[in-house]
């Protein structure tokens, strides 16, 4: 079984921290003497599942992921104060080969627990202690795994706090032989959200069809396919995205066809997420997309809260170059196969599905149905085929750099 997350984002909402006699909030502290690492069975050599359970003075955001050489479970807080906790005194730390904690940069806390082999994070929960105090308990449940289930995540981040890098020798290439690349289609809208209507054609139906007859496609030549709606029915936005990453999608592609008033626009477009995207068409056309859950009042993964934002865009940071390096494949693509594209053909807008900040995530405009040119094409089984053909090739080609990449920044 491929666990379903290449790594954990944990995000508990933000609860407002203890204020000291200064009005500035406490940090999270550990209690030791309420906090254990079990090993489930009895020892014979072998890893065992292990049970971390720590103690916290209050609730804190978190995200927990593997790394490899050797193998080690990563938890970053925002923030513990483990100054006056050694790690000696936790029950149980000697089951492990090593285990660590500290203060990284400001903000940030990490603890590093050092595993005797592969292990996959089956439980990750932080729930209100009892008793009813403010504190909380993390409790992390981590089973062993064969290597091959072993799944780690790059280093970026570790690069961009300037902590030691493993040691990886030639240990580094990412994709396994059989380990298929695994795409989100995302026909955009559905149910009682039509999207773009032009007389009776609309955005989701023409959406639906062309996702269909990429995922064929894609599935013929050797990917993975998740979608997020099969059907016209509706599907809320974030959970497009929690789809995309039950099923550890490693591409998510939206697919939209606008409409504007006739002669205004015409031509594809491929977007990557841009909170600042200022030009106003751009964001008005994230209204239209948007519009059916912002109606709905639903919002996405509490991210009004400012330490969620900090966490998602550090992880985004990583992210982001890859979104933006697949809509550069594509549009290559596209244009060799003669595919008419926006003279801007990539945009950032603030489209929410494609906020998932650990998924490359872009948006394809395939046209406007309101473009006669754009609409005849839509209508073409020939032009679909072929753009699927260049979005394929795309994908294929975007995974190998991707993978390049990947080995190159754990070198
Ligand atoms: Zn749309």
């Amino acid at each position: 079984m491929r666990w379903l997350c290449a790594f954990l984002l944990l995000l508990t909402l933000a609860l407002p921290g203890q204020a000291d006699g200064n009005g500035r909030a406490a940090l999270a502290r550990v209690d030791l003497a309420q906090s254990s690492l079990q090993a489930e069975g009895r020892d014979r050599g072998k890893p065992r599942p292990l049970d971390l359970r720590l103690s916290l003075t209050q609730p804190v955001p978190y995200r927990v992921y593997f790394l490899d050489a050797p193998p080690r479970l990563v938890v970053d807080f925002r923030q513990v104060d483990f100054s006056r906790a050694d790690t000696k005194s936790l029950p149980g730390s000697d089951l492990v080969p090593a285990l660590r904690w500290g203060k990284f940069r400001p903000g940030w806390s990490r603890l590093v627990m050092e595993l005797s082999g592969p292990y996959a994070l089956n439980v990750a929960l932080q729930s209100p202690a009892e008793g009813g105090a403010g504190g909380a308990l993390l409790h992390l449940r981590l089973d062993p795994v064969d290597q091959d289930d072993f799944v780690t995540r790059g280093n970026a981040l570790s690069a961009l706090w300037d902590l030691p890098q493993p040691v990886t020798g030639n240990t580094a290439p990412a994709a396994k032989p059989g380990d298929r690349l695994r795409i989100a289609l995302d026909p955009g809208h559905g149910g009682h959200d039509p999207g773009a209507q032009v007389g009776a054609i609309s955005e989701a139906a023409v959406m639906l069809g062309f996702a269909q007859e990429l995922a064929e496609l894609l599935t013929r030549e050797g990917f993975e396919v998740v979608t997020t709606r099969q059907d016209d029915s509706f599907i809320p936005l974030e959970r497009r995205m929690t789809i995309a990453r039950a099923a550890g999608a490693d591409l998510f592609i939206s697919l939209h066809a606008d409409a504007l008033p006739a002669g205004e626009a015409a031509g594809m477009s491929i977007y990557t997420w841009d909170p600042d995207a200022d030009d106003r068409a751009t964001r008005d056309l994230a209204m239209r997309h948007d519009r059916a859950d912002l109606v709905g009042g639903l919002d996405l993964v509490g991210t009004d809260d400012g330490v969620a934002d900090v966490l998602m865009d550090l992880a985004r940071l990583e992210t982001h170059p890859r979104s933006e390096a697949f809509a550069k494949f594509a549009v290559s693509e596209l244009n060799r196969a003669g595919v008419a594209m926006h003279r801007r053909p990539v945009r950032g807008a603030a489209f929410s599905v494609l906020k998932s900040p650990d998924i490359p995530s872009v948006l394809i405009e395939l046209g406007f149905l309101t473009d006669p040119g754009d609409r005849a094409n839509l209508f073409d089984p020939d032009w679909r085929a072929e753009t699927a053909r260049a979005l394929a090739r795309a994908i294929g080609g975007w995974s190998q750099d991707d993978a390049a990449r990947a080995a190159l920044s754990r070198r």
